[in-house]
C-alpha cells in the first residue's frame, strides 16, 4: 500500500490520542514502510467508559444481545491502561492481501526497534504481559496520577470527558461505584449498576464531604477519591473492641451494638481472579455478609477486588466463600534456567503448591502452573517481582 493510504487510513484514530504521540505514530508508519512493512492503527483512545464496557465482557456481562457466550477480553479496568487517557496506540502488520499478520514476532520486534528509535515506549519491553503491538508515551505520568486527574499539556482528553457515573447510565462501573460509596457511608439505595436519583445523591454528597465539586458526576477525580477511601479502608486496621470488665456494681449499662465490620484486604488492581457461583449465590451489602440485595445464579462469575475470612469482595458487595469456587488459571512463564527453576520451587513450596509446577522441556524450558484465588494472586507477584515473563495460557 502506498504510505498515504497507510498514513489516511490511521488519521481517525490518530486524530483522537495526544499530538505528540500521534506524530510518532505517523513516523512510524513511514519508517516502517520504507522497511516494506505496512502498518495499520488498531486502537488509540479507549475511553473510560469503553475500557469498563470491554473489561464486563465475560465477566459480568456473560452473554451479548443475541446470547452468544462472551470471552473475557482485557485484564484491565477502565482507567488501567494510557490508551484510556489517549497516551497509546496498538498497531498491526497489514499482509498484501489486507489481512493482518499477528503472528509475526520477528516483524513485531523490528517494529519495536522502530518505535523505540524515535522515543515511543514499546509494550514488547512490558516485564510481566508483553504486548509488542503496543505502544506508549507516559509524559512521566502514571496511571493512578492520570485517575487524579493529571494530563500532559497538549492532552486530547480532559479530566471531566472521562466522567462515566452520572444519572441514567449503566454497567459494571456503576455497580462498582454504588457499592464504593455504600461501604463508605454514601446509601445509594439497591446496588444495581443503574445510577438513579439515589446514587446521585450519594456522589453529591461523598463529593461535598471530600471537598470536590458537587455535580452529582462521578468523573475521574471523584471515582480517583472513592477509591484512595476504599483502599485506606481496606488497609486500616479493625478497630479494636475494649474488652468488657466486669465491674464491681454495675449499673446497668447500654450494650453499643460494635460489632466490627471484618477487615478486607484488597488485592489491588493489577492481582484481580474470579471466582464462579457453586449455587445461587447470595450478594450482601456488608463484609458481614449482612443485609442481601440479591441472589445470583449458579455460574455466575464475579471479579474479586478483596477478602476478608469468609467472603469475597465482589462489584455489588460481598459473596461468601463457600456459594463460589476460584476460577483456576494456567500461567505460562517465559523461559526458566535451572537456578530460576530452583527459586520458583522453593517459593511454590513455601505457599503450599509445591507440585503444581509443569517443566516444559527443550532448548529454552518454560513452565506452566494452574493456580485460583488468593494462590493465583502469590504467583503472578512473585514472577513480578522477579521480572519473569509470563502470559495466561489460552
Ligand atoms: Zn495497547
Amino acid at each position: 500500500m502506498e504510505l498515504n493510504e497507510l498514513l489516511a487510513k490511521a488519521e481517525d484514530r490518530l486524530s483522537k490520542i495526544h499530538p505528540t504521540l500521534a506524530d510518532k505514530a505517523r513516523q512510524l508508519i513511514a519508517k516502517a514502510h520504507k522497511e516494506g512493512i505496512d502498518l495499520v492503527v488498531t486502537q488509540g483512545l479507549r475511553t473510560i467508559a469503553e475500557q469498563n464496557a470491554l473489561y464486563a465482557q465475560g465477566r459480568t456481562k456473560l452473554y451479548d444481545d443475541e446470547g452468544n457466550k462472551l470471552k473475557i477480553v482485557t485484564k484491565a479496568k477502565g482507567g488501567s491502561s494510557y490508551h484510556n487517557f489517549g497516551l497509546a496506540f496498538d498497531i498491526a502488520v497489514r499482509k498484501e492481501n489486507g489481512d493482518i499478520d499477528w503472528d509475526s514476532t520477528k516483524l513485531y520486534n523490528r517494529i519495536g526497534q522502530l518505535g523505540k528509535s524515535i522515543g515511543l515506549e514499546w509494550g514488547g519491553d512490558f516485564k510481566s504481559i508483553k504486548d509488542t503491538p503496543h505502544f506508549q508515551l507516559t509524559f512521566g505520568l502514571t496511571l493512578s496520577q492520570l485517575r487524579a486527574g493529571k494530563r500532559p499539556s497538549g492532552s486530547t482528553v480532559t479530566s471531566d470527558e472521562a466522567a462515566v457515573v452520572e444519572l441514567g447510565a449503566k454497567g459494571e462501573l456503576i455497580t462498582d461505584t454504588q457499592a464504593k460509596l455504600t461501604s463508605l457511608g454514601f446509601d445509594c439505595g439497591i446496588v444495581d449498576g443503574i445510577a438513579g436519583d439515589k446514587t446521585v445523591a450519594a456522589i453529591k454528597a461523598f463529593q461535598k464531604a471530600n471537598g470536590l465539586s458537587v455535580d452529582g458526576i462521578a468523573g475521574t477525580k471523584t471515582l480517583a477519591k472513592l477509591a484512595e477511601l476504599i483502599d485506606a479502608k481496606a488497609k486500616a486496621p479493625v478497630a479494636e473492641v475494649k474488652p468488657e470488665k466486669v465491674e464491681a456494681a454495675p449499673a446497668p449499662t447500654k450494650v453499643e451494638d460494635a460489632k466490627p465490620m471484618p477487615k478486607v484486604t484488597s488485592l489491588g488492581d493489577k492481582y484481580s481472579v474470579q471466582v464462579k457461583a457453586k449455587v445461587a449465590t447470595d450478594v450482601y451489602k456488608h463484609a458481614d455478609v449482612s443485609e442481601k440485595t440479591k441472589t445470583l445464579k449458579a455460574g455466575t462469575v464475579f471479579s474479586v477486588y478483596g477478602y476478608t475470612t469468609a467472603a469475597w469482595a465482589v462489584p455489588g458487595g460481598f459473596v461468601q466463600m463457600k456459594d463460589v469456587e476460584p476460577v483456576a488459571v494456567t500461567l505460562k512463564t517465559g523461559g526458566l534456567n535451572p537456578s530460576m527453576e530452583a527459586d520458583f520451587r522453593t517459593y511454590l513450596k513455601k505457599i503450599g503448591l509445591d507440585g503444581a509446577l509443569n517443566l516444559a522441556k527443550g532448548g529454552n524450558p518454560s513452565a506452566t502452573i494452574t493456580a485460583s484465588g488468593l494462590d493465583l494472586v502469590k504467583v503472578r507477584k512473585f514472577l513480578d517481582e522477579k521480572g519473569w515473563y509470563y502470559k495466561e495460557a489460552k
